[in-house]
């Protein structure tokens, strides 16, 4: 996927001002954030299960090259193929070149934010291979031709009526709105491709070293007929996604679901080990495999090493106030929200994604909703450092930081300044005591005014109270 970060300022005001967008996000919100309260006020010791999933996964991340090292040995042992990729354009490769080797011509995926990421659907397409997006909301997102918005679930920017005119035009039947019979359309639809691919690929959620399985979960059941459907099988995931043991997934597995949805258990959970063995029923010829680097080891011992604790469950993005309004697509790639303010500049570069480190009001919701205890507001102001000593933001902001930094960290300095500041504001006030135009400072007041302080300083009343 092309990276359009740096426009985030454009798009973001683009999809404040679309009202349909905005119509559909507000019915989104409520749904996943009451649903992820209520399943945390059920669970009992969730702060423990946090701190435990939080330290098992750094255990993890801390000696990474053990753990990739014995999944790759237990994964070759039940006949899978582990390829390396250091690059996106390593892993598009491997996976091109085992398609074309195996004369596939079609593929089912089931839902990867790994190869959106490294855009593989046109790598295969240029390829002449048929992709079909086996996921519901990624379906729909391939017949409209859009990225995802979101990463549990893609197409949440999109209303029933919006997918209904979608399905009637690609499935040529009259247009339907009601939700369970669009399912049973796409389904239907899907059908076919699911019996006939030649290849499916699948994401995982986690990768357990100790068996060598690869595993994904879904409410859909679409990875079981991706998985052991197609006589090839290719797993395309990142290498953080290593974890030691089936015990450890155990936790893990209360914490995903949970918080992604409020669910205490999603409906599929698909453990793949191995390929197709002499007695079973199903299952592929072949399995490859594909561990992608793509910028993830890089972070290894960097102050945004917490940032390879995410279990991918769009929790910091559902309680974000910044992500609710915009929603996903102003971005400008594949990860959203607080997580994708880390990732994306962590991947792609700082200077490719300026902005987004700043796309926050450090409310600090982020941070209380993820389950692994990822500090996202303390990344993102790292990153906003490093912005400042690199000179990617622009003079005048820079020039403002340094003045601000002058005054605060001189108090008597501070104190006069401020005192004059709220005899200004208040004297702009007026008598409405509302400050409808701040000079320099027009984006805060363009869609709202803003209160008139007193006239004094916190400093003045406190003196004045006597304490
Ligand atoms: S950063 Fe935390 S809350 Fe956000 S997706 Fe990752 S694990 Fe979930």
């Amino acid at each position: 996927m092309q990276v359009q970060s740096m426009h985030f300022k454009r798009r973001a005001s683009e999809k404040l001002d679309d009202a349909l967008l905005q119509s559909n996000m507000k019915k989104a919100k409520g749904k996943f954030v009451d649903g992820r309260a209520k399943a945390v006020a059920e669970f009992g010791p969730w702060e423990e299960l946090r701190s435990h999933c939080a330290a098992l996964r750094d255990r993890v991340i801390a000696n990474l090259d053990a753990y990739l090292v014995e999944f790759e040995r237990n994964a070759t042992r039940r006949g899978a193929v582990v390829h390396w990729a250091e690059t996106a354009e390593e892993a598009c490769a491997i996976v091109a070149d085992i398609a074309t080797k195996n004369g596939v011509r079609t593929v089912t995926k089931s839902k990867s934010m790994v190869s959106e990421e490294i855009a593989l659907n046109d790598r295969l397409e240029a390829a002449g291979i048929r992709v079909v997006e086996t996921d519901l909301g990624e379906y729909i997102l391939q017949l409209a031709h859009e990225p995802p918005s979101h990463i549990v679930a893609p197409a949440v920017h999109k209303s029933k009526e919006q997918v209904a005119d979608l399905f009637q035009e690609a499935h040529d039947r009259p247009r339907n709105t009601d939700i369970p019979a669009l399912t049973r359309e796409a389904r239907e639809a899907l059908r076919d491709d699911f019996l006939n691919a030649d290849m499916g690929i699948s994401g995982a959620n986690f990768i357990i070293a100790e068996t060598g399985t690869t595993l994904t979960v879904t409410n859909e059941g679409n990875a079981d007929m991706v998985t052991t459907v197609p006589r090839i099988h290719c797993v395309v995931t990142g290498v953080e996604k290593v974890i030691g043991t089936l015990e450890d997934f155990a936790s893990l597995i209360r914490l995903l679901p949970r918080s992604a949805i409020g669910q205490t258990i999603t409906n599929y959970l698909t453990l793949t080990t191995g390929t197709k063995m002499p007695g079973d029923v199903d299952g592929p010829e072949q399995m490859h495999i594909v561990l992608v680097d793509a910028g993830r080891t890089k972070l290894v011992g960097s102050d945004l090493e917490p940032m390879l604790r995410c279990i991918r469950c769009g929790a910091c993005m559902n309680h974000c106030p910044v992500y609710q309004n915009v929603g996903g697509h102003a971005y400008g790639w594949v990860y959203p929200g607080p997580m994708g303010s880390v990732l994306t500049p962590a991947y792609v570069g700082l200077e490719n994604a300026g902005d987004l480190p700043n796309a926050a009001t450090f409310c600090g919701e982020c941070a209380v909703a993820c389950p692994v205890k990822i500090p996202l507001p303390d990344l993102m102001r790292k990153l906003r450092e490093q912005q400042f000593d690199r000179r990617l933001r622009p003079w005048g902001e820079r020039a403002a930081i340094s003045m601000w930094s002058f005054a605060v960290t001189r108090p008597g300095l501070y104190a006069f300044l401020s005192r004059w500041g709220a005899r200004v504001a208040s004297w702009i006030g007026g008598r409405e005591k509302l400050i409808h135009k701040l000079p320099g400072l027009d984006g805060w007041t363009k869609g709202r005014d803003m209160p008139a302080p007193a006239g004094r300083t916190f400093r003045d009343l406190y003196r004045e109270g006597g304490r």
